[in-house]
């Protein structure tokens, strides 16, 4: 992949776009588990900034992950960034990160900007990430999609820019609460340093939303570091639900934790992945089908369960709820069948406006997981023939 830049540039667009990997926000909800810490001072290419995400109607759309600076004075313990770890760091200027962008745009390389930083003063760093977007969006004009992340502690007036000039902005929490962060990062401060930038961020969006601006149009994000810091399913998801409905979060990712060497976390554990899966699955029960974070199948601590999807594992602690039939329930009952998603759903208060549907073969046709909602639904009074499953991930 050619751009015509420096050398120089060329090398710490690769390094900094390849150490900015570790940050999952845009994963869209398949995020792949921490790449192996990146420490050399070699080999990266400007491929390696490259991350494609799942834009609208499931188009692949490649973004320009990139870090303004990989050097940071923070101490987070589960971090390849923090204070005092053995590794070459990199700076890019905001014109040169602009520029960089704008190479690769007109080349069609990325079609969006996701900038995230390692920290040295939250004030100072915060600027120049504002500054190198408003020469993309001004200097360049660049009208398509820009993610930018929120440095702990940021200004009003800085979230006000970063408004006005992103159409996503996150502030990644980390953990569930402050008992919790302070096990992976005792330099963080969680209510004043993430939850009120946050909730700043909300406010001063809906502000200039009511005077009729376009601001962040894909809303807020953060990240959970799931795992170090011995949290409770329940508790990251009751956070989640939390910053869902107060402060219009459009999304929680949750990052399976990976023990990274020279840091004070690497003889942990690593979390496994399937974690990490049960938490999306619960989240989009959360989001998409309706579920109160009370109402979801935790144990005795609080964890999902392993061996079965969680909206499976519902249905089974539920027997009271079904079966539903399918030509007369609502939508939300519809919703809580497993098997049938959001636009499974959709499609069948469609179809039966004009016929009643009478098999599992017209619900497949419909993106309805028909063998896994047989056994909790009706079609007017009839239960469906189906084949006995044990269990359905
Ligand atoms: S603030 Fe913490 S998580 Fe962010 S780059 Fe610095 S050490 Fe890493």
């Amino acid at each position: 992949m050619l751009i015509q830049t420096t050398p120089d540039l060329y090398q710490k667009v690769g390094l900094l776009g390849s150490q900015a990997q570790y940050d999952l926000c845009e994963a869209q909800g398949q995020p792949t588990p921490l790449p192996a810490p990146e420490a050399s001072t070699s080999g990266p290419d400007v491929s390696d900034s490259v991350t494609t995400v799942i834009g609208q109607g499931g188009r692949p759309v490649p973004l320009l992950r990139i870090l303004q600076t990989s050097a940071c004075e923070k101490n987070c313990y589960y971090c390849p960034f923090r204070a005092g770890r053995r590794m070459r760091r990199n700076t890019l200027a905001p014109d040169e990160l602009a520029s960089a962008f704008d190479q690769m745009q007109r080349k069609g390389l990325v079609e969006g900007l996701f900038l995230s930083s390692g920290i040295i003063g939250t004030g100072r760093t915060m600027d120049r990430m504002l500054a190198t977007v408003e020469l993309v969006r001004q200097k360049y004009q660049w009208r398509g999609y820009i993610h930018l992340k929120l440095l702990p502690n940021a200004e009003e007036a800085q979230i006000e820019r970063a408004a006005l000039l992103a159409d996503r902005l996150s502030v990644n929490l980390e953990a569930p609460n402050e008992a919790r962060l302070a096990r992976l990062a005792p330099k963080k401060d969680f209510d004043h340093g993430l939850i009120e930038p946050l909730q700043r961020a909300w406010a001063i969006v809906q502000r200039l939303r009511r005077q009729g601006r376009a601001v962040a149009s894909a809303g807020a994000v953060t990240q959970f570091v799931v795992g170090p810091a011995g949290e409770s399913d329940q508790e990251l998801l009751a956070a989640s639900q939390r910053l869902y409905r107060q402060m219009g979060l459009r999304r929680a990712y949750y990052s399976a934790f990976n023990p990274i060497d020279d840091t004070p976390l690497q003889e942990e554990t690593p979390t496994p992945p399937l974690r990490q899966h049960r938490l999306y699955q619960a989240d989009f029960m959360l989001r998409q089908y309706g579920f109160d974070v009370a109402e979801l199948p935790f144990d005795g601590q609080g964890n999902l369960p392993n061996d079965r999807d969680p909206k499976l594992a519902w249905a089974v602690q539920h027997p009271e709820s079904f079966p539903v039939e399918i030509n007369r329930a609502p939508q939300a009952e519809l919703l809580r069948v497993p098997g049938i998603g959001p636009r499974g759903a959709t499609a069948i208060v469609q179809a039966r406006r004009s016929s009643r549907l009478r098999s599992l073969e017209e619900l497949q046709r419909l993106g309805v997981r028909s063998q896994q909602a047989a056994p909790y639904i009706l079609f007017d009074g009839r239960a469906p023939n189906h084949q006995l499953r044990l269990f359905t991930m």
